[in-house]
């Protein structure tokens, strides 16, 4: 059995099962990485030597066998020389932490910073750093304050470090939830220890929790989870009356309205089509440029005078259709991870959206890039503006005027696309989520691909973005052939 971890603990507070689960398995040390995690564990290491080169006189505790680590923080703890230590290591009974920062204070007690890769505070860091600080305190060390350490909107590339970080004292909050940690320490050392798995309780974490099918559940369908935007308040109203399946809802339960379409449609087993879906699909104007835009986010900027956490488009595809499933042209642009080519890419695009016809996206967050591009150059903003009065969202069509049993309370293109156009999927696509493109994407801007590999990543960033189009020319008709014939394996023409 492990020893109980911050993570351990934390999961625990909220479900003692995972908790358990997590207590009770060897952690698995995975042989490879995603591109993702590789971003991740990149960021984070970037961040944590510029975090401690604020602190120059400070000494890493740089072994990571626990037993080594917490010796050697006890012994410079003790040794009134040292007065910084990062990743300090503590145990205490079955209890571990690690600490980023713990500097000594002149009265002889300690300071501890939390770095974090965010601009704003969470309640999760304030967590985060009442247990590491209740271990401390347990350990035997006197923690007398608590900051955290965070990334500041106004860093720019090429700017010291000190000046990436602002840090913010919560030393009252975190005091006060470490007085709730307190009475529940031996609860939760108990409960993760049992030799029998807690009985796993339906909470509203379930939702997200990666076990919900094995676990709470199991052999459900049409959970109330499946309810679209279910909160935790109504979750709880549904759950206190022993409702757990949709089919179970009464009438006159108060939902919102697409919660209701959604209950509807599951009792009645049959798809919700709102007579106004037909005229709004007849709003799209031939031919129609398909697009779909790929973004990048990161904690340090990637380019000069960038904020942090700016949104930068980094590539888009169009498929071009001269009717209903149609393709006529396929254009794409992938931006040189290597510079801010924002400009260019917006004068590609210009290019290939000239026409008339409308421009189908799915979701806003395409107009949210285009209208940013408008803010940021205004001398071709006209422009930039023309192409934003011809978006037509295919989602919020779809979201205001059709729902099918099988959305399960979602209509992002990753649930629509399976019902409506069931013989396509991402599958077999080296990159297959929007998640991993902007880590491959950083990834490359941050130079730790060789040449080869580089360009083969390129290609596989294109072939993401050109499906995300392609399944939208597909979704349309097939939305539309809907509406016609009513069924969704219904025989479609002159498809690609
Ligand atoms: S599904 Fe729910 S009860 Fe089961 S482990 Fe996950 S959070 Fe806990």
């Amino acid at each position: 059995m492990r020893n109980i971890t911050k993570r351990i603990f934390l999961t625990a507070l909220t479900c003692p099962t995972l908790g358990w689960l997590m207590r009770q398995k060897e952690e698995e040390k995975s042989t490879t990485i995603t591109a993702a995690e590789k971003y991740q564990i990149e960021q984070g290491l970037e961040i944590g030597i510029r975090a401690r080169a604020l602190y120059p006189d400070g000494i890493l505790i740089a072994a990571r066998d626990l037993d080594s680590a917490v010796t050697e923080t006890t012994n410079l703890m003790r040794n009134k020389k040292e007065s910084t230590l990062f990743e300090a290591a503590f145990r205490i009974d079955n209890f571990t932490t690690r600490a980023d920062i713990v500097m000594r204070k002149d009265d002889g007690r300690w300071h501890m910073i939390e770095v974090k890769s965010s601009v704003n505070a969470k309640q999760k860091f304030i967590d985060d750093m009442a247990y590491t600080a209740m271990i401390i305190e347990r350990a035997g060390f006197d923690i007398a304050t608590i900051s955290l350490l965070l990334i500041s909107k106004a860093f720019r590339l090429g700017m010291p470090s000190e000046k990436l970080f602002v840090e913010i004292d919560h030393t009252d909050t975190v005091k006060a939830r470490i007085e709730e940690f307190k009475p529940v320490c031996a609860e939760l050392e108990e409960l993760t220890g049992m030799r029998e798995k807690p009985e796993p309780k339906l909470r509203f974490e379930c939702r997200s929790c990666e076990l919900f099918k094995d676990c709470t559940g199991q052999g459900i369908e049409n959970h109330i989870f499946d309810l679209p935007r279910l909160n935790q308040a109504r979750f709880e109203a549904l759950t206190e009356s022993g409702i757990v399946c949709i089919e179970d809802i009464p009438p006159g339960l108060p939902l919102t309205g697409n919660q209701v379409r959604a209950k509807d449609c599951v009792q009645l087993k049959k798809p919700h089509i709102e007579a106004r879906l037909k005229t709004e699909l007849e709003t799209v104007s031939w031919p129609a440029y398909y697009l779909d835009f790929e973004t990048v986010m990161t904690a340090i900027p990637l380019y000069l005078d960038i904020a942090p956490y700016t949104q930068l488009p980094t590539q888009y595809s169009i498929h071009k259709c001269s009717e209903l499933g149609l393709v006529v042209k396929h254009s794409e642009y992938l931006t040189d991870p290597g510079r801010d080519c924002r400009r260019d890419l917006a004068g590609h695009l210009i290019a290939d959206l000239n026409g008339e016809g409308s421009i189908i996206v799915y979701t806003s967050f395409e107009k949210t890039v285009i209208s940013s591009l408008a803010r940021l150059y205004p001398d071709i903003s006209a422009d930039l503006n023309l192409l934003i009065g011809r978006l037509v969202d295919l989602e919020a069509i779809i979201r205001k005027n059709f729902y099918h049993p099988d959305f399960l309370g979602s209509t992002s293109i990753k649930r629509t696309l399976p019902v409506l156009v069931p013989e396509m999927s991402y599958d077999g696509l080296e990159i297959g989520d929007g998640y991993t493109a902007m880590s491959v994407f950083a990834l490359l801007a941050l130079g730790k691909y060789g040449a080869s590999e580089a360009e083969t990543l390129k290609r596989h960033l294109l072939d993401y973005c050109k499906q995300d189009t392609f399944a939208m020319v597909k979704l349309h008709k097939r939305l539309v052939e809907y509406v016609i014939y009513g069924q969704i394996n219904c025989r479609v023409h002159g498809e690609r």
